[in-house]
């Protein structure tokens, strides 16, 4: 039996791309499932909903020298806890490469494309391997999750050739449309608990000695978000003491103005984003202009100022 994980904290690329690539081994006749590492999100949930494909089990722990594929990430601190105690077979991934040990050979497929369903769909092309509508659905979806519909720099010709190429097996017709659905669901934060929110989509980096958070929430409305600054400071510092986290920064993107605004909780974090960005911080606010990507935009400023 071979598992296919996505990271904790998972996103929409991350639980489709495990989902589908589970039925493409299967299609193989290879024995393999989906493993949750948590719950889906709010678009993760309607995606799925929408597909009408439900929501694999989440286990936190495998048996013992069990065959692992990471898809969607390779850092240690986002996979599986206890991850030396597994076989890592297959990773797919399309992040930068961090702590990487494994214990055998593997196999590891990374291309700097805006999604891992991008990097699915190649596979797929280069099999001549045709997915069904549902998980052309999954594909199509997550493309549009990870590339903030093409607005992210992270996007590629590829990855907007992929899509080009799926839609019609997903029988998506109007792609705006669908992704601006897509997008509302993710922003219907109503009710849920900050904490929630900013564990939503939470990953932690070691830059240079200093063990860091950056969290972040796409939304299409993010004057919601903001008008829950109190709530979130509360949860933030709750979270960085449960994690044992130096700093959490909190980022708010807005998906359709393409802008970014961090939360920061304290001077010491002020003193860090003002320099590192280049801003300002007013109410613990700050302005992170363009930044839309975690990935290509503000890690890699934090680690550079880490570095220095
Ligand atoms: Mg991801
Ligand atoms: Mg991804
Ligand atoms: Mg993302």
């Amino acid at each position: 039996m071979q598992y296919v994980l996505w990271h904790k904290n998972p996103d929409t690329d991350s639980f489709c791309s495990a989902i589908v690539y589970t039925q493409y081994l299967r299609d193989q006749w290879e024995e393999a499932i989906a493993i949750a590492l948590g719950k889906p999100n709010f678009e993760t949930k309607y995606i799925l909903e929408r597909a009408n494909i439900s929501c694999p089990e989440v286990k936190t722990k495998l048996p013992e020298w069990a065959k692992i594929i990471l898809m969607d990430h390779n850092e240690a601190s986002q996979s599986i806890d206890n991850r030396e105690r597994y076989i890592i077979k297959w990773v797919i991934d399309h992040h930068k490469v961090a702590d990487f040990t494994t214990w055998y050979p593997l196999m590891m497929r990374l291309e700097p494309v805006g999604c891992t369903c991008t990097i699915l769909a190649k596979i797929f092309q280069e099999n001549d391997y045709i997915p069904s509508k549902e998980m052309a659905f999954l594909m199509v979806s997550a493309i549009i999750s990870d590339s903030l519909y093409f607005r992210s720099p992270t996007t590629t010709e590829q990855d907007k050739k992929a899509v080009n190429i799926l839609a019609p097996l997903a029988w998506i017709t109007d792609i705006e449309t669908y992704a601006l659905e897509m997008f509302a669901a993710k922003s219907d934060l109503w009710d849920t608990p900050v904490e929630d929110i900013i564990r939503m989509d939470y990953k932690t980096f070691d830059f240079h000695g200093h063990f860091c958070a950056i969290a972040v929430s796409e939304t299409t409305s993010p004057d919601y978000l903001l008008g829950r600054k109190e709530e979130l400071l509360e949860a933030i510092e709750k979270v960085k003491a449960s994690d044992g986290v130096e700093h959490l920064l909190f980022c708010v993107v807005d998906i359709l103005k393409e802008q970014t605004t961090a939360i920061v909780l304290d001077d010491s974090l002020k003193i860090i984003v003002e320099k590192a960005f280049n801003t300002t911080v007013i109410n613990h606010e700050a302005d992170l202009w363009a930044r839309v990507s975690r990935k290509k935009q503000i890690a890699p400023v934090l680690d550079k100022y880490f570095s220095q």
